[in-house]
Order: structure tokens, then C-alpha cells, then sequence
């Protein structure tokens, strides 16, 4: 067991103190989103008493405050992931809307028919649709590259996919079906071989330890703020300079040009190119508030916790009679996928609710990955670093009884 002091931390998030159907609330349901703490809900509500008003465009005091925290939040984020500017960081409205982004200005001015864009079998459907709809207008063809039945991916079948007309690979840091991690420091340098460019979708990893992306290589990350312990509707595209100042923008509207005239318009530099419209405002301030939250946490003896709740609970998993672990991988963040033999996860998870245990049932948007595997969805317990190992038996011991409804 670790040394990481859990009930310091869980006194930082209000929302936790809580019962729900009469008991405590234990939530496991951090891949969806993550709670927030005091830092940012406060951020977020002393902006709105004291800083409201809209950036970088104000004659005045409060505008010129929104704009300064606005642009720290920015740098923040920069620094956090190691970006070598903050001009590289693309404020969006969340994972989904940076791979839409990316796909529609990078995949639309650089596929074309014959080209293929690669990503794996156990994507969420945002790193799968987005690059469905530029195939169907560009002619490339979108292919999954294979996945064991352990959720892992097929290196030697991604080897062999790889030609020169592999243009993009884009995969998943983490699986939030199953919390696999993907080796994508190998994937990125086996694309970058053949001259396809590399997008990974880090929606499920930035939670969990401090992703480098100059290290990585890749040219494009995007993630949530909402599961970094941030708001919900805020997400962030990095991606290398030159990349970003070739593609043309995304969305038309204010903030994004330099001067508009009906003879034409001229766009706005890095980042504002890409960023249309009165952004959330709050909402950064707010995003800015849990990377300072998470910089003056011991992220290693979180992260080494996360751990520890997982393999504390995938050993009573193995030992409890009909559970069955979905993905099984040799490296996975802390996301325990489960079936209970003969149930369907959506009934396990209304028992569940019913004993105050928060999870999530379904597909978990990766139905391709869920079809292979021919299930119609799963049980995902997903722990935080705010999960303690009492909370883990408050799983089981209302998995036992679920079971004596259900089995
Ligand atoms: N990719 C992955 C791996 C995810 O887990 C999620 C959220 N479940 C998304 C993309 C989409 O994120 P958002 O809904 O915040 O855009």
C-alpha cells in the first residue's frame, strides 16, 4: 500500500463528502470526468465576482485582468506538457472538437484519394468519426489497427500496415475502454519513418502523470480539461509550430482574423488562427487553477496510489467467482473493465448506484473494440488519486450483492 495521504487530498474536493442513495458516496467513475477541487471552483466563481468581462479586446481594467489570467492559464498548460511556446497550445471545447479540428483543416488540405489514415481497433468513437467524415470527402480510406484479446495493440500488424501511403496515425494515449497504455513512443517513430504525420489523443492519460510532448515527438496531443480535474467544455490541441501555421483555420468568426473586408479577409498568428469566437473564459481560469492544483501535488506518489488501488482491486476481481476483467493488458492506468457473468453491465450498474458506488456501464464510445470482443458493453471502475482502498471493498462488498439479484 502507498504512503500517498489520500484523505488530505479528498478534503480538497467538496463534491466527495456526499451520500447518495443513503450511503456514501464512493465515485469510480473518473474516466468519464474527474472531480474538481476547492482551487478550481473557486477560480472559477471569483472570476465571475470580481475579473468578468471579454478578453483581449477590452479598453479597461477588468478586461485587461480577464485577458492576463486567460493567457497565464495558457502558458500554464504550455509548461505542463512541455510545449516549447504557448502559442502552440489551441484552446477548443474539448477532445472531441481538437481532432475535429485537426482532421477537418490538416486532413482536408493533406489527404487525398489513396491516402490512409490509421488508428487502432480500440479508439473512442471521437478519434474514429471525425476521420470517417474527411475520408468520405477526401477520398483516403480510415483503417483500425488490430487489437489482441488481452486490448493490446498488435505491433507486428502495425508494422506491416505502415507504406508511404500512410499519412496520419492517430491513436489513443490510454484506452478509456480499458485503461490499456499504448506504446506510442514506438508508433510514433515507426510512422515518422514512413512520413506520417502522428495525433494522440492523451484524453486519457494527462490525468495520471506529466506527458512531454517534445519527448514524445508526436505532432499533434489533444485532451479534456474536464478529466484533469478541470471544467467541463475546455480542451486543448498542442501541435508542432510549423504544422499548425500551414492549416487553415477552422472556424470563421471574430478574435480568429487580422482584418476583415468583403475583398477578403487576412487571419490572425498562432494561437488565434484557430480560436473563433468569445472562448471560455471561466472556464480556462478555472483549467489554470487545477494545473497549479496538480503542480503542487507528488504526482509519482499519486500516480504509485492509482496503482495500488488497481492492482488491490484486479486481485479480489480474479478472486471473486463470476467477474470476468475486460482488457487485461500488461501496462493499463488505473480503469478496471468487468463483466459479471450472465448480467448486463447497464443492470450491474443501476445495483451499484443503488449502494452509492458511482461506475459507468456501456461501450464506453469504443463500440468497435466492444463488437470484437462480442459484448455488449462493460462495467468500468476507474480510479483517482482521491480512491481509497476502503472504497474498493464498498465495490465488491455491492458487487456481492448485485450479485444475489442478478445471478
Ligand atoms: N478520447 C478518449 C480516450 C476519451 O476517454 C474521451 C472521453 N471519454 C474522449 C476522447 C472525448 O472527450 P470529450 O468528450 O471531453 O471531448
Amino acid at each position: 500500500m502507498s504512503s500517498f495521504d489520500v484523505e488530505r487530498v479528498r478534503a480538497d474536493f467538496p463534491i466527495l463528502h456526499q451520500e447518495v442513495n443513503g450511503q456514501p458516496l464512493v465515485y469510480l467513475d473518473n474516466a468519464a470526468t474527474t472531480q474538481k477541487p476547492n482551487a478550481v471552483i473557486d477560480a472559477i466563481s471569483d472570476y465571475y465576482r470580481t475579473d468578468n468581462s471579454n478578453v483581449h479586446r477590452g479598453a479597461h481594467a477588468l478586461a485587461d485582468r480577464a485577458t492576463v489570467k486567460f493567457e497565464a492559464a495558457r502558458t500554464k498548460v504550455a509548461e505542463f506538457i512541455n510545449a516549447p511556446e504557448a502559442k502552440q497550445i489551441i484552446w477548443t471545447r474539448g477532445t472531441t472538437e481538437s481532432i475535429n479540428l485537426v482532421a477537418a483543416s490538416w486532413g482536408k488540405t493533406n489527404l487525398k484519394a489513396g491516402d490512409r489514415v490509421l488508428v487502432s481497433a480500440m479508439e473512442h468513437h471521437s478519434n474514429i468519426v471525425p476521420w470517417q467524415l474527411v475520408a468520405q470527402a477526401t477520398g483516403a480510406s480510415v483503417e483500425a489497427i488490430p487489437v489482441d484479446a488481452t486490448g493490446t495493440i498488435d505491433m507486428d500488424a502495425f508494422a506491416s500496415m505502415l507504406n508511404a501511403n500512410v499519412k496520419m496515425v492517430s491513436v489513443g494515449h490510454v484506452s478509456n475502454a480499458m485503461g490499456t497504455i499504448n506504446p506510442i513512443e514506438k508508433m510514433i517513430a515507426a510512422a515518422h519513418a514512413i512520413g506520417a504525420k502522428v495525433l494522440i489523443d492523451g484524453a486519457q492519460a494527462v490525468s495520471h502523470w506529466a506527458v512531454d510532448v517534445q519527448k514524445l515527438d508526436c505532432d499533434f496531443y489533444v485532451f479534456s480539461a474536464h478529466k484533469l480535474f478541470g471544467p467541463t467544455g475546455l480542451g486543448v490541441l498542442y501541435g508542432k509550430r510549423e504544422i499548425l501555421d500551414a492549416m487553415p483555420p477552422y472556424q470563421g468568426g471574430g478574435e480568429m482574423i487580422e482584418t476583415v473586408s468583403f475583398a477578403g479577409t487576412t487571419f490572425n498568428q498562432l494561437p488565434y488562427k484557430f480560436e473563433a469566437g468569445t472562448p471560455d473564459i471561466a472556464g480556462v481560469i478555472g483549467f489554470g487553477a487545477a494545473i497549479d492544483y496538480l503542480n503542487n501535488l507528488d504526482r509519482e506518489a499519486a500516480s504509485a496510489h492509482e496503482q495500488a488501488l488497481l492492482a488491490y482491486a484486479e486481485e479480489k476481481a480474479r478472486a471473486t467467482d463470476d467477474i470476468e476483467l475486460i482488457g487485461t493488458s500488461a501496462n493499463k492506468t488505473s480503469v478496471m473493465s468487468f463483466m459479471l457473468r450472465g448480467a448486463h453491465p447497464a443492470d450491474v450498474g443501476v445495483l451499484l448506484d443503488k449502494q452509492g458506488v458511482a461506475v459507468r456501464t456501456g461501450n464506453h464510445c469504443a463500440q468497435p473494440i466492444m463488437d470484437q470482443f462480442e459484448i455488449p458493453g462493460t462495467v468500468r471502475a476507474s480510479f483517482s488519486f482521491y480512491n481509497t482502498f476502503a472504497e474498493v471493498d464498498r465495490l465488491f462488498a455491492a458487487i456481492e450483492k448485485a450479485k444475489m439479484f442478478l445471478l
